[in-house]
Formats: C-alpha cells, sequence, structure tokens
C-alpha cells in the first residue's frame, strides 16, 4: 500500500491547535520552519508525514539489517521508562483483563510488557519499519493505521479501557484530531496516558534566546526539538497548552508531572528538569 501525500496543499498559516489562520514564521531553520500563532501561541513545525491509508505489507521495504539495529538502540532508550510507565497505569485500574490502545506503539516494547500483565492491547503505528520490527521482535501484529480513521469505526468506540501516547503527540501531523479519535476508543471511565517534551524545558528557552540574539544564525537545540525526518517531532506544546487541550476534547486532568524522575527532597525538586510533560486524564464516565 503506497502512503499518500497528507494535504499537500495545507496551509500552515492555519494554527494545528486553535484552528485560526494566524500563524507565521518563528524560527527558519536549515531545512525547515517554526510557525507560531499569534492568537494561541502554538509553535509547530511546516511539515507533514504521509498517511497510509490501512494496513498493509505489499509494498513495503523489507527491514534492513542497519534499521534493525537502529530500532534496537532506540528500545534501549525507552527501556528504562517501561517500569514507570506501567506503574503509572496500574495505579489507575487493575490490568489483568484490561483493554488497552497504545497509539504510536513504535517497536512495541510498552505492549508486549503490557501483554505480559494480562492485558489484552491493540497498537497503531504509521511506520512501517516498526511495524515489521514489532512483529520479529515480539510476534505483534500492529496496525498501520491512524487513530482519527481507526476511531470512527463503530467496533473500536467506546472498546478500551486504557490509551497511550507515550512520545507520540509531538509526532503526529494534528494533535486535536488525535485526541479525539483517542477519546472516540475509549469507554467513558477510561483512563489516557500522555508523555511528551515540554516547550518549558531550560533547553527550549535556551535555543530561543540563541536564536533571537543571534540573529537566526545558531539554533542550538531547535533542530533536535523539531526533526525533519518521517514520523519526527511536528510541535512540541507547553503545559497549559496541553492541558486546555485535552479538557477542550472532553477529557479530565486527573494527574500533571513534568517528568518521570522520582521525586527527591526540596534541593533534588528545585534542581529537577521540567523537561516534559506527563499527563494522566479520563473520559468521565457518561
Ligand atoms: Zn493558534
Amino acid at each position: 500500500m503506497k502512503p499518500t501525500a497528507p494535504n499537500p496543499n495545507y496551509d500552515f498559516r492555519r494554527c494545528k491547535y486553535c484552528g485560526s489562520f494566524a500563524a507565521q514564521p518563528l524560527y527558519r531553520l536549515a531545512r525547515q520552519t517554526i510557525y507560531r500563532c499569534s492568537q494561541c501561541d502554538f509553535h509547530a513545525l511546516d511539515r507533514l508525514d504521509p498517511i497510509v491509508p490501512r494496513s498493509g505489507h505489499d509494498e513495503e521495504k523489507p527491514l534492513d539489517e542497519r534499521s534493525r539495529q537502529y530500532m534496537e538502540r532506540r528500545m534501549q532508550d525507552v527501556d528504562p521508562l517501561l517500569p514507570l510507565r506501567l506503574q503509572l497505569v496500574r495505579e489507575q485500574r487493575p490490568l489483568a483483563g484490561a483493554r488497552l490502545l497504545d497509539i504510536g506503539a513504535g517497536t512495541g516494547q510498552f505492549m508486549q510488557r503490557m501483554s505480559e500483565e494480562g492485558v489484552q492491547a491493540r497498537g497503531l503505528e504509521p511506520s512501517d519499519l516498526r511495524r515489521q520490527f514489532a512483529h520479529l521482535k515480539f510476534g505483534l501484529e500492529l496496525e498501520a493505521e491512524t487513530v482519527e480513521t481507526f476511531g470512527t469505526q463503530q467496533e473500536h468506540q467506546n472498546a478500551f479501557d486504557l490509551v497511550t501516547l507515550w512520545d507520540v503527540i509531538e509526532h503526529v501531523n494534528f494533535p486535536v484530531e488525535t485526541l479525539e479519535g483517542a477519546r472516540h476508543c475509549l469507554k467513558p471511565g477510561g483512563y489516557l496516558f500522555i508523555d511528551t517534551p515540554s516547550r518549558d524545558a531550560l533547553s527550549y528557552r535556551l535555543s530561543e534566546g540563541a536564536y533571537r540574539l543571534s540573529g537566526g544564525k545558531v539554533t542550538l537545540f531547535l533542530d533536535s526539538f523539531y526533526e525533519p525526518v518521517p514520523y519526527g517531532h511536528k510541535q512540541i506544546f507547553r503545559p497549559q497548552q496541553l492541558v486546555d487541550l485535552v479538557e477542550k476534547v472532553g477529557f479530565r486532568v486527573i494527574r500533571q508531572d513534568s517528568g518521570f524522575l522520582p521525586p527527591g527532597n526540596w534541593l533534588q525538586s528545585l534542581l529537577r528538569p521540567r523537561n516534559r510533560i506527563v499527563l494522566i486524564c479520563q473520559r468521565p464516565a457518561a
């Protein structure tokens, strides 16, 4: 199945957060531009990924050794987070028998870990190489569909107890539609988990300052916050922007955190980098 180009005529002056035609170029990087909306201060990249309409293996490139090794390394980066994320979910409800939808399941390691706990897990993943890797490594069958279309099918609506967006909302083409899809899939009373980089991170603010002071010559970490690669980062939220958005879409935020580091003494909590946004949300029971 050949991916189709997404909205080739998408006008990036239209803010992906509030919908106003109020976004203008703010930071020009080597291969891309970050737009800022003057209405809501949202920052987003002028880049969208092709969308695969449904699962299929016919025209996929086979997984080569280099890609396999790359994904093994990426898996090791995420491994330390697995027990922390698992604990966050377990604090909300018993795992055994729960139905999970892992959006942007990547290499499948969270799904695999949850399956070992008796969770019935399904995963959506647009990258064919990651789907192949998850199949080879764990025998998982991830689906290529996006949650926007998955969530419109009646058998998936109100069907899941848990939906996870681990390191995903910054990657998707349209975050509002992704969150709406997640809400459709959740049962009333079900939980949504989000983990994403924060625009309040010191490294982001330093990069903005360096850009301004150098007249755009020094971009510091902006090129790693926004990635000009397929399925790379396209938007970085401020914590309050993400909280407001999930509430607008119909969730209740039951916990907000700025990272996964375990809380220490007052000095540690003062020095602790606020570089992530971690949200636990609930779809209110009917
Ligand atoms: Zn806006």
